[in-house]
């Protein structure tokens, strides 16, 4: 965070106070003592130092509403700490660069299948991200850190946590994920990398920014036109699974002797799904429905759709109802990028909940639109990026 002064010739609370004005823009000094539990007369004597070494700056006073001398706030000096983002969902590519405080700076998006090789993701990847950071009026090693995103399990240092080749299985997963390519992309960003799975992504950005705010665990639902999967919040943290492998509700089993799956099971619950939520509904249809579509047609209420979407609640919400009784979680958010499709799903998933989870824990979930839409995993991105900058978190 600091920029012009060694780190070293800063007091701890004078760290902390330039982490907390790395994500706010502006804060006045009755703010940052509250944020840092810090009497009013320490910050000031901090601000003042820190004022001193051209580390902040103070702001032209906003027109105060109430009587007396309005309050200056002060910001960090340089600009502002912000991250690349790269997430890849089955079938686009989502590029960012946001402020650490969570806003979106700049943003691209572009289709993408599955790649055979590395580069055909990162190169036109980055070349997105570039054009992103010019922009926000960045240059790309400017940026903190780059998170990418990636829609298949995922363990830090190893890769997809899956068997090399299933006998037969059904599924696609892209072979150079078997490695963990954050240090390729670091050498080519210039700057930090890392790689997470966009449901933990997801889960992530709405208990950070979005409707699972202020909650201390939730299980967040990914579900996109081809991707199913969930992000699960404990005690406030994400919980990866010791193999990064936690919250792969496509690959619980649904049926004992189902098809063989890719990820070296049988009777996934995503072959229920099969090729894409559009495809799904398509059947009670004259012809071929687009997601977008599908969308639509929620969007006016059609009847047919809310009872298809209303099934696929129900068969999502078995396997959730069991993890409602396991892990008794304050809430179950369902990908807002579904708007009023996710609404009768939710309402299927609700079904499911109440008649098989146990009554308590039944109760006690709340079933809950995300609120942050298709932003939701860049926005846990950035939360990710938060923590590997060792931010502090206030
Ligand atoms: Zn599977």
């Amino acid at each position: 965070v600091t920029r012009s002064a060694p780190a070293a010739a800063l007091r701890p609370n004078q760290q902390r106070l330039l982490a907390v004005l790395g994500r706010h823009d502006r804060l006045r000094r009755s703010e940052l003592a509250l944020l840092l539990d810090l009497p009013k007369a320490t910050v000031a004597g901090l601000v003042d130092d820190l004022l001193a070494r051209g580390l902040v700056i103070e702001n032209t006073p906003e027109s105060g509403s109430g009587a007396g001398r309005p309050a200056r706030s002060v910001s960090l000096a340089g600009r502002p700490p912000a991250a690349g983002v790269l997430v890849w969902s089955t079938d686009l590519l989502r590029v960012a660069v946001a402020s650490l405080t969570g806003r979106i700076l700049a943003e691209r998006t572009v289709p993408m299948a599955p790649q055979e090789e590395i580069d055909g993701l990162l190169d036109p990847g980055l070349r997105l991200l570039r054009a992103a950071a010019r922009d926000a009026d960045l240059r790309i090693g400017d940026l903190a850190t780059v998170v990418l995103g990636v829609p298949t399990p995922f363990q830090r240092g190893v890769g997809m946590p899956v068997p090399a080749s299933p006998p037969g299985g059904r599924g696609h997963y892209v072979g150079w994920l078997r490695a963990d390519p954050a240090t390729e992309l670091s050498k080519r960003a210039g700057t930090q990398a890392t790689v997470e799975n966009d449901a933990n992504l997801g889960a992530l950005g709405e208990y950070t920014f979005g409707a699972g705010q202020g909650l201390d665990s939730l299980v967040y639902l990914k579900l996109g036109n081809r991707s199913m999967g969930a992000g699960l919040i404990i005690n406030g943290r994400l919980h990866r699974g010791v193999t990064g492998f936690a919250g792969e509700l496509a690959h619980i089993q649904v049926h004992n002797d189902g098809v063989l799956c890719v990820c070296g099971g049988r009777g996934c619950l995503i072959h229920d799904v099969g090729p894409g939520l559009a495809r799904l509904v398509e059947p009670a249809y004259d012809g071929p429905i687009s997601f977008d579509q599908m969308l639509d047609l929620a969007e006016q209420g059609d009847p047919g759709l809310r009872r298809i979407l209303g099934d696929l609640g129900r068969t999502i919400g078995r396997p959730l109802a069991d993890l409602c009784s396991m892990l008794n979680p304050a809430a179950i958010v369902v990908d807002g990028v579904l708007g009023p499709a996710g609404g009768y799903i939710i309402e299927g998933i609700r079904e499911a909940v109440t008649r098989h989870a146990a009554p308590t824990a039944a109760d006690a979930v709340r079933i809950l639109p995300g609120t942050l839409g298709a932003h939701a995993d860049l926005l846990g991105a950035v939360a990710l990026a938060r923590d590997d900058q060792h931010l502090p978190v206030f």
